[in-house]
């Protein structure tokens, strides 16, 4: 059986930023091949996986592209100036190491500023950070970390308090998880449903590839698993949240970018409770997933989320129960059973 935090680490080990997905889109076709009858790669990293059944169209998305960096220029000592890949708070990026492609190890730092020497962490701008890799002049960091070359947080997910995991990438490489650990538990079976399960490519930067996928799929019904906030730390007190670690997976009701089909939910409430699953019911305030984009797909798509509950999301921190992935797997795949 898969082991969650294994995988994870392998995953996260795998991953490059959005937009560069190859590694680990090669290593989830690897993955999922055994549980599926088709599997292809297509030009902007989809691993399309297919399971075929003779009933609608169903569609699961999990996203493989982690946020990231990309140097865009390098100065005569050595030192990097780059641009954010998907969304950073740039406050919580001092001080935190990362690794690019080729190996190269760097800190990222902040610029002194002596005109405003006690500026607040909501003043600092990506511009205002800079990566060390320790390169002697511009010509061994141009070796190391050439224009253009992407880099992640350089930490690895480790098993914390609470059967919690603690690193980056939980969004979405956990939900890559999940779906995988759904696809092992349907394996053998005959399903009525036609059954798509997709890890997509470049949902950081604008759910591109769920929007390709979804149009060459055409599903009658989609599920995305992504992470959700949580309202269960003292930093979230001024913006409450019902959904806490630990207590299952979420349905998701709304967010940022989209308004989940109410039969869709009716649907997941159904299997959730035929199959004994502990669920959340989640409204988030902000944020979007590759619902929302295979909500519009075709003639439209009655299309949800299941969100695994996340703490300190786009940080190297981020933290998650492995309860609640294994419970979004189960309803994954109770959802790949569904009548429709
Ligand atoms: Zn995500």
């Amino acid at each position: 059986m898969f082991d969650i935090l294994e995988l994870q680490r392998k995953l996260t080990a795998a991953a490059l930023p959005s937009g560069f997905e190859t590694p680990q889109a090669k290593l989830l076709a690897e993955l999922a091949a055994p549980y599926v009858d088709e599997v292809h790669i297509d030009a902007l990293n989809n691993v399309i996986c297919h399971k075929k059944g003779k009933g609608k169209k169903l569609m699961f998305a999990a996203h493989l592209d982690p946020i990231g960096f990309m140097v865009n220029y390098i100065d005569e000592k050595g030192y990097l100036s780059f641009t954010a890949i998907g969304g950073h708070n740039p406050a919580c990026l001092i001080n935190t190491r990362v690794v690019f492609a080729s190996g190269a190890v760097g800190g990222i730092a902040l610029k002194p500023d002596p005109d405003h020497p006690n500026r607040n962490s909501s003043a600092i701008r990506m511009t205002d950070l800079y990566i060390d890799i320790g390169a002697k002049d511009k010509k061994e960091a141009e070796r190391l970390a050439p224009i253009g070359s992407v880099a992640k947080f350089c930490t690895v997910p480790q098993e914390i308090g609470g059967g919690n995991i603690m690193g980056p990438y939980a969004d979405d490489l956990i939900a890559c998880v999940a779906q995988l650990l759904a696809l092992e538990e349907l394996k053998g079976e005959k399903c009525e449903n036609d059954l798509y399960f997709v890890f997509t490519g470049q949902e950081e930067t604008g759910c591109k590839g769920a929007k390709v996928a979804a149009e060459a799929i055409r599903p009658y019904f989609g599920v995305a698993c992504d992470v959700t906030a949580t309202g269960d730390t003292p930093a979230d007190k001024k913006v409450p949240m019902a959904v806490a670690l630990g207590k299952g997976p979420t349905i998701k009701i709304k967010d940022g970018g989209a308004i989940s089909s109410p039969y869709a939910n009716e649907v997941l409430r159904k299997v959730a409770k035929k199959a004994g699953i502990k669920y959340q019911d989640e409204v988030l305030l902000y944020g979007g997933t590759d619902a929302g984009a295979m909500l519009l797909s075709g003639v439209g798509a009655y299309s949800t989320c299941v969100s695994i509950p996340c703490r300190n999301i786009h940080s190297p921190v981020e933290i998650v129960n492995k309860n609640d992935v294994l419970e979004a797997a189960r309803l994954l795949a109770a959802a790949a059973r569904s009548a429709l």
